[in-house]
């Protein structure tokens, strides 16, 4: 379950595989993942096609959608503070709290003496959370740490109920609020 969640993780740099960007690291785990190797092989004759002219024949389109796992970005629903103040170079503990299907995802964001530390929370039963840009670790079913130089670095990926959700970083959730 972890491995097929990590793979789901990979999509978007799958794509950039596929579009033909170099990525060492990627490559050598397609060569052992059969699942991954797959998708490639489903996803070059499509971004060929993107890519090659600006008319992509709909039954392209067609399996590009079917291929493509559904992903949604989680709405912010609140915050404990300002996040303009946790951009600060002191830093101070702040809570963001994200909708996911189900119900919530939260995240405690507090500044360490290397940057900073995210504790989060699910309360959706099932749901896997993964983080493409570095090593989680889960404390519990449902809760996790992460620890990044900087706050940029928090982009949490929950797969609930068959669909991907990106948990915006802190920077993108303020922009977008
Ligand atoms: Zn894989």
């Amino acid at each position: 379950m972890r491995h097929v969640n990590r793979c789901a993780a990979l999509w978007p740099r799958l794509v950039d595989l596929a579009l033909g960007a170099t990525d060492t690291e990627l490559t050598a785990h397609v060569e052992g993942c059969a699942q991954c190797a797959r998708s490639l092989a489903q996803l070059r004759p499509i971004v060929g096609a993107l890519a090659v002219s600006g008319e992509v024949p709909a039954a392209w389109v067609e399996r590009a959608v079917r291929v493509f796992p559904r992903r949604a970005r989680a709405k912010l629903l609140g915050s404990s503070m300002q996040l303009a103040l946790a951009r600060t170079s002191v830093g101070e503990p702040f809570l963001l709290r994200f909708e996911i299907p189900g119900g919530q995802f939260s995240v405690m964001y507090r500044p360490t003496a290397k940057g900073w530390e995210a504790l989060g929370e699910v309360d959706v039963p099932g749901a896997q959370v993964s983080w493409p840009q570095g090593r989680l670790l889960l404390t519990s079913d449902l809760r996790f740490q992460a620890v990044a130089k900087s706050l940029s670095s928090f982009e949490f990926l929950v797969e609930v109920d068959g669909a991907t959700v990106a948990i915006p970083t802190p920077e993108e959730a303020d922009a977008g609020e």
